[in-house]
């Protein structure tokens, strides 16, 4: 039987800025979204005063005063690092490994079973946190979904220190009739009334049920979900990452923006991040979207529009790639409407090394745009990303950065921000 551990970083984002703020270890802490809009991650002392998931600053703004809650402007670039660190330990302790989120990551435990495991995983934890500073709770299951279960006893369980192994018959007895069946990894909020009614209200239930019925009335995941609540694994590893099928990169505006020139270099910036995810997976767009709106909650009628150029063959080359967004952006703009958000998005994508010529029209990937894509990556890589940029983009982001009131310095990411001691 397959060993599955799930290792999840408790409050990542909080975790993260702790780590060099120590001044705020028992304090309650609160990360908020681009633009610093809502609350998107709590420490537990902030939970504890009920602060909501995506709860809007504004309305939570005299709670967070009254009990001096520490406020930060999401530090993406922070949480990026750490989260990449956290990783390479975790990836010290098994050689197969899944990703499956910024702080989350399952470990194939197959060939460790032969040491007591929840031991091993205490040891994970701990040198993780002596590394990394960052404190994970790991949970151990014959399956993916177990182990993910196993994982959300270790979190709210003081007893259990931070592991828990649920592979036991009689530990998965005692736990699942507890478990409200919305906690089942990928059980869908959607879905829980309908299953109530069938009489499904936890993780035990779904397990009782017959997959077959499960799979008619249901779908064939939720039949694989209860098997695996069972303790058979349906799920594997995915050890390569999944190269994706479109690349977004969009943002709402620092503040509205009614004339084309700055929408412009946001757009042109938006060219760029969605070129530089094309390029480290290796492929090519054939296909680029430009879309832009107003905001939805405005008093003003509501604009938003979408335009798609489809490219004859598919390319990598970041100045045509941002030649057609412009075009596209133009065909959207229209003049009197102060606009929120703008973004863009890569088409069907294709493997670099696949090629397909187009009879009438001349290669638009040359090896000599292709050497200066690769000399790009080469000057980012040493000088830093968007060290060297087209011009389109801007030297000043007029207006259309993000508003950061509250962010931490990028500590792990940018030499100027070294935190200094003494
Ligand atoms: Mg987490």
């Amino acid at each position: 039987m397959p060993v599955f551990a799930l290792a999840d970083c408790n409050n990542f984002y909080a975790s993260c800025e702790r780590l060099f703020r120590p001044a705020l270890q028992r304090r309650p802490v609160v990360v908020l979204s681009n633009n610093d809009g809502c609350i998107i991650a709590r420490s537990n002392e902030a939970k504890a005063l009920g602060i909501p998931m995506g709860a809007p600053l504004f309305q939570w703004r005299e709670t967070l005063e009254k009990h001096r809650v520490v406020v930060c402007s999401a530090n993406f670039s922070l949480y990026g690092d750490l989260s990449r660190r956290v990783m390479q330990v975790l990836g010290h302790f098994s050689p197969e490994m899944e990703i499956y989120s910024i702080d989350e990551a399952f470990l194939g435990l197959d060939g460790f079973r032969h040491l007591h495991l929840e031991t091993y995983a205490r040891q994970i934890r701990q040198t993780v946190r002596q590394w990394t500073g960052i404190p994970v709770s790991i949970g151990i299951g014959p399956s993916k979904t177990l182990a993910k279960l196993a994982n959300a006893v270790a979190k709210r369980t003081p007893r259990a220190r931070g592991v828990f192994d649920l592979r036991g018959q009689t530990v998965q007895q005692a736990i699942l009739p507890r478990m409200p069946v919305a906690e089942v990894w990928g059980v869908g909020r959607k879905l829980v009334p309908r299953l109530q009614q069938d009489g499904i209200a936890t993780a035990w239930d779904l397990r009782q049920r017959d997959p077959a019925w499960l799979q008619a009335r249901y779908s064939i995941n939720l039949a694989r979900t209860a098997r695996e609540l069972a303790g058979e694994a349906c799920w594997q590893l995915e050890t390569q990452p999944q190269p994706r099928q479109q690349i977004l990169s969009s943002r709402s505006f620092g503040q509205r923006l009614k004339t084309l020139p700055p929408i412009r270099q946001a757009v042109a910036h938006h060219v760029r991040l969605a070129w530089e995810k094309l390029r480290s997976q290796h492929s090519r767009a054939g296909a680029i979207a430009v879309f832009l709106h107003t905001s939805p909650h405005a008093a003003e009628p509501y604009y938003g529009n979408q335009y798609t150029v489809e490219l004859p063959e598919p390319t990598q080359d970041l100045a045509r790639l941002t030649r057609l967004a412009q075009r596209a952006l133009e065909r959207i703009y229209r003049k009197g409407h102060a606009y929120q958000k703008c973004g863009v998005l890569l088409l069907n994508l294709q493997a670099a090394g696949l090629r397909q010529g187009d009879l009438f029209s001349p290669a638009a990937d040359t090896p000599e745009r292709e050497a200066l894509q690769a000399t790009l990556d080469a000057i980012h890589q040493r000088f830093g990303r968007g060290s060297l940029r087209l011009a389109s983009e801007g030297f000043q982001t007029r207006g259309w950065g993000m508003q950061q009131n509250h962010r931490s310095p990028s500590y792990t990411t940018c030499w100027q921000a070294l935190p200094k001691v003494g």
